[in-house]
């Protein structure tokens, strides 16, 4: 008989959900907008330690398409963009015309490395153009080294974009991953450490910077009793019974980080024998490990671990595939050192949602151990 499905990242709810979405319900706001949607967007700033103003959206994506125009981006603009990322962190540029430069990672953190940036930045000044914006990203919980990438910004005064989609509850020195950049955005798709079923949330300096993006979010309507508009409009907001889901879930990320880190020290201890190696954290870095990640010796190694966990109908997943390599982004300018390529090539994503127990772990270290 075919064992139960291990799923890389499964939604896990926790139960207060269905309160907030029968007040929806109870009320009436069946809408993309009321209680809910003020009450998530509170519990996210408080959650942030109120020092940023939150747009709750539609997508992740969508707020990184609205935090792209807040930067005034213009047809024809360049937009750095870390490479090893998913693909969501760079098509927005592409919305508004924009051009993706893609930078390249370093092996601490495996996310945008400053040296690579302050490289590109200089190049492409030299080429005629300063870059519009600088998108760094959190790749699977673990902080990209938000302090020297926002001095090399803040030197050329290049707005940053912080993706933060794989890192809400991630820190630096205790500030919140999401909470360095001029702009930050986070999401809550399905497979995220806390879901709305889809979502996401924009993250701005300014209360006029969140009003502008609510504009743009709910069709850019101007202020007038008939439907008048002066700018192109996007339906982008969250609905109101969604974020009734994202307000439960907000009372239990913390239960969620903490599940996740445990997979992660379980993986680290179980596995200890094995040619595997994981990411530490650099000093003064937490990460919310929403995804526990390994680094084979080879290909063949990878893919032998994870075709064997698929045949005992266990999910994983090679590290995402750099945007470089990536066909519909084929001849973007790049500033590359090999190290996501080889991540590429070698790294492997574990089962790592936060409703995995002791039995599940026990199944897919054992599949692992038996492949050396
Ligand atoms: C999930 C994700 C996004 C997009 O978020 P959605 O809510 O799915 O649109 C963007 N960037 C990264 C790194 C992601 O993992």
């Amino acid at each position: 008989m075919k064992k139960s499905k291990i799923w890389l990242s499964s939604p896990h709810m926790g139960g207060a959900e269905q309160k907030y979405i029968a007040s929806a319900f109870e009320t009436n706001w069946i809408a993309p907008l009321g209680p809910n949607v003020t009450g998530f967007e509170n519990d996210i700033a408080a959650y942030l330690n109120n020092q940023k103003h939150v747009a709750a959206l539609s997508s992740g994506t969508a707020a990184l398409h609205l935090a792209l125009k807040l930067t005034g981006i213009k047809p024809g603009d360049e937009v750095i963009c870390q490479s090893m990322t998913f693909s969501a962190s760079a098509n927005p540029i592409t919305y508004e015309g924009g051009r993706p430069v893609f930078v390249d990672s370093e092996s601490d953190t495996w996310n945008m490395s400053p040296e690579l940036l302050e490289q590109a930045i200089k190049d492409r000044i030299v080429k005629g153009q300063k870059p519009k914006a600088i998108i760094p990203v959190h790749l699977y919980g673990m902080p990209a080294k938000m302090k020297e990438i926002m001095a090399i910004a803040r030197h050329y005064e290049i707005p940053v974009i912080e993706d933060a989609a794989e890192a809400l509850g991630s820190r630096i020195d205790n500030k919140a991953a999401g909470t360095f950049g001029d702009y930050g955005i986070l999401s809550f798709n399905g497979n995220k450490i806390i879901t709305t079923s889809g979502g996401g949330a924009l993250i701005t300096n300014t209360q006029e910077a969140k009003e502008k993006a609510i504009f743009w979010a709910t069709q850019a309507r101007d202020n007038a009793p008939h439907y008048q508009h002066s700018e192109i409009g996007y339906n982008y907001r969250l609905s109101n019974i969604l974020a009734g889901i994202g307000r439960g879930q907000m009372e239990i990320l913390d239960k969620h980080i903490a599940a996740r880190r445990a997979n992660f020290d379980y993986y680290k201890t179980a596995l200890q024998n094995a040619p595997l190696q994981f990411l530490q954290e650099p000093s003064g870095f937490f990460s919310n490990r929403w995804l526990t990640t390994v680094l084979t010796r080879s290909y063949e190694d990878r893919e032998k671990i994870r075709l064997a966990l698929a045949n005992h109908n266990i999910e994983s997943r090679p590290l995402w595939k750099p945007m470089h390599q990536q066909p519909v982004f084929k001849g973007a300018p790049s500033y590359l050192n090999g190290i996501s390529d080889d991540l590429f090539s070698r790294g492997l994503c574990l089962p790592s949602g936060s409703n995995l127990n002791e039995p599940d772990r026990k199944r897919i270290t054992e599949i692992i151990l038996n492949q050396f």
